[in-house]
């Protein structure tokens, strides 16, 4: 009998199991694939971390807590997980991404500066755009963000199996089952962090949860060195002819843990899947998209792209994360899923929360805006 089994240890559930660790409480993670793989939504090297939220300022909150989180792994750890490089945004003024930023940097004191930095005379942004530059923003690295999580948790006593795949769970009278397709446990919580996956964990539920594939496109630069984490921030570009954003982060070395390659995505639903078809790519008319978009914007690359990788994100019906027990459980499940492609920043708050959760049945951080009882 395990205090706490949390089925799919990726970015959330790595965290969740870290901070239940910390408490001394007796876990067990289950992951069907290796730790920091490629079948989920935490792959690709990078993640942009920023607090000034365009989403919705009901974040930010969270956000402060998060960047504590992300000072404490690193501290405890060793490690650069999150590189504060700056990230600028671009848009036409009274565009939503632009006039949201604003909000939510007005509403909570978050630094923005005004001024394009001489390291991004390579962006060739129309004259009536707006820039602003959120310097305390940048990048997390997403894999190694999860095995140090694991990493850490594994000291501090929690279990982890990997390679194996819950099939199902079943609520009993004082504890919940789970079977693997390996073995059954049982345990007195359960923390559902399965990504992309959830629906085929929860029967009845995925009219909540809809999967998408997200191409990630790899560009190799005439010169690469002008593209450094310390010359180049994470960029954003409210493009107006299409939804959603396009992003890109600096090129990470192999000693940063990157592949040399710019990074480059569009932020808007793509191709609706289900995940066992991730790979199946067909990414020509992607890449039409993402070659007009560079010609006009980023002219001066000078390279072509040279990689597509593919990702999973998994919406929630109204992109807004679901953090909540599930009903009829009488608060032995707790779910976290839905985070519509902008989870990730939020890792080491998510932990605390399903940890909170889990062990008091209760969060002293704000999340009534992320309940189910919203749908
Ligand atoms: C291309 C792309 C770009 C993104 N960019 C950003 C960004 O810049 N900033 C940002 O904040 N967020 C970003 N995100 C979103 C962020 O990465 C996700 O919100 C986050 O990774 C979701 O975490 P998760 O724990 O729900 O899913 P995952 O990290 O995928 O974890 C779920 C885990 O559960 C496991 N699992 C599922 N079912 C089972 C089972 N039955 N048995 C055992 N294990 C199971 C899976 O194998 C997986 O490891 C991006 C996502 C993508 C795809």
């Amino acid at each position: 009998m395990y205090n706490t089994i949390i089925i799919g240890l990726g970015s959330m559930g790595s965290s969740a199991l870290y901070q239940l660790a910390k408490r001394g409480i007796k876990a067990l993670g289950l992951e069907q694939f290796g730790i920091g793989h490629t079948k989920g939504s935490h792959s690709g090297q990078t993640r942009i971390v920023r607090k000034a939220y365009f989403e919705h300022p009901d974040y930010v909150p969270l956000l402060e807590e998060a960047y504590k989180g992300w000072d404490s792994i690193q501290r405890e750890t060793g490690k650069q997980l999150f590189h504060k490089n700056g990230l600028v945004y671009f848009g036409e003024p009274g565009h939503k991404v632009m006039e949201g930023v604003e909000f939510s940097a007005n509403t909570f004191n978050i630094r923005l500066a005004r001024m394009i930095n001489e390291q991004l005379k390579m962006f060739e942004i129309p004259s009536h755009f707006q820039a602003l530059i959120e310097p305390e923003a940048g990048f997390a690295v997403a894999e190694e963000t999860i095995r140090s999580f694991i990493g850490q948790a594994e000291k501090l006593g929690a279990e982890v199996q990997t390679r194996e795949t819950v099939m199902g769970w079943r609520l009993k009278d004082n504890y919940v089952e789970v079977h693997t397709d390996k073995m059954e446990y049982h345990t007195e919580k359960l923390i559902l962090t399965a990504g992309a996956y959830t629906n085929q964990l929860i029967h009845g539920f995925s009219n909540q949860l809809t999967v998408t594939r997200q191409l990630i496109f790899w560009i190799k630069p005439e010169h690469p060195d002008q593209f450094a984490p310390e010359r180049f921030p994470c960029w954003v570009v409210a493009e107006p002819e299409y939804p959603g954003i396009f992003y890109g982060f600096p090129i990470l070395s192999a000693e940063q843990g990157g592949n040399g390659l710019l990074k480059i995505a569009h932020h808007a639903p793509g191709e609706f899947i289900h995940p066992k078809d991730l790979n199946k790519l067909n990414p020509e008319k992607e890449k039409e998209k993402l070659r007009s978009f560079l010609k006009k914007y980023l002219p001066e690359i000078g390279g072509d792209i040279v990689e597509v990788t593919a990702c999973l994100y998994t919406y929630s019906p109204d992109e807004h994360f679901i953090i909540d027990f599930l009903p009829d459980t009488n608060s032995r499940v707790v779910l976290a899923a839905g985070f519509s492609g902008h989870g990730f920043k939020f890792v080491p708050v998510v932990g605390e929360i399903l940890a909170d959760l889990a062990l008091q049945g209760k969060t002293e951080l704000p999340i009534d805006f992320l309940r189910l009882n919203r749908f």
